[in-house]
């Protein structure tokens, strides 16, 4: 499966994601510079973030966090529950702003655009997997998968059956959720969050909900999705996915500590 995924029929040359590669109407297209298509930028960047939440009392979930995703890079984010983990993973699929710090998507600092303009860069760069997998219940394979583009002019359904095809899903393209097993709807999922041909894919627990094998094989898709050049960050519990990561973070109180490239290996 994670074969098909890295022989897909791209639509770009080098087989990157065509997003990165676009040079009109990007929501990105205003820097002056072409940060897209250089591959030495990393494809996403929070420097010196804090995030408190103001409550009867002020939590402050990370606390002057910076990490650099490169393109084709797969992270591991590991820590206790209540470490920031989830809060992490907002900031950095754009879903809650930091406050203090920098976002960069790309090269371009995304941390002050509009509510609007958030929703424009998070549905064109990013891409999202979850431990419930978030599958429509009344969808088909390929109708879940092409969600993301439900506003969009054109017929997706082709891209989509290629994406399915590509996870080792091209018998399964008119099966509900229900009519398929968790590794099935995973993949499904993943199809989904690549459809909109993301610069980055964000997983919360993505095998949480897997038993080993089929962990294992949503782990090789993950490995061949960054050989396409797609920044992967994954939020987990599970050593498993820190083994397939090619470095390992860990958050403690809301502090990063930096990992070593390869393996489970960390720093603490
Ligand atoms: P994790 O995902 O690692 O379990 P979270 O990012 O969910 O950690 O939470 C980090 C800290 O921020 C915790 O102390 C949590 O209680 C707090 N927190 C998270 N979200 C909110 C919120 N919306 N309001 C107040 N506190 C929050």
């Amino acid at each position: 499966m994670s074969q098909d995924v890295t022989n897909q029929e791209s639509s770009s040359e080098d087989g990157s994601p065509s997003a990165l590669g676009e040079e009109s109407t990007s929501p990105l297209e205003d820097e002056s510079t072409s940060p897209l298509e250089d591959e030495s930028i990393p494809a996403i960047e929070v420097e010196s973030v804090t995030k408190r939440y103001h409550g009867a009392e002020t939590v402050t979930a990370l606390d002057d966090v910076s990490l650099s995703v490169g393109r084709g890079e797969f992270v591991a984010v590991v820590g206790p529950s209540g470490s920031g983990k989830s809060t992490m993973l907002n900031v950095l699929g754009l879903l809650d702003g930091p406050t203090e710090g920098t976002v960069r998507l790309s090269g371009t600092d995304v941390t002050d655009r509009s509510p609007a303009e958030l929703t424009d860069l998070r549905r064109e760069y990013v891409g999202f997997v979850f431990q419930d997998f978030h599958l429509l219940p009344t969808l088909t394979a390929v109708e879940n998968v092409t969600l993301p583009t439900a506003f969009e002019p054109g017929n997706v359904s082709d891209r989509a059956v290629s994406l399915l095809r590509q996870v080792g899903l091209g018998d399964r393209l008119e099966h509900t959720p229900d009519e398929l097993s968790g590794g099935q709807k995973q993949r499904v999922a993943i199809a989904r969050a690549l459809i909109n041909e993301p610069a980055v894919v964000l997983a919360d627990e993505p095998t949480g909900n897997l038993d080993r094998d089929t962990g294992t094989t949503i782990l090789e898709t993950f490995s061949a999705i960054c050989d396409r050049g797609v920044a992967l960050i994954a939020v987990t519990h599970d050593e498993l996915v820190t083994t397939y990561a090619d470095r390992t973070v860990r958050l403690v109180d809301g502090e990063l500590s930096s990992g070593e490239r390869g393996g489970s290996g960390y720093a603490t």
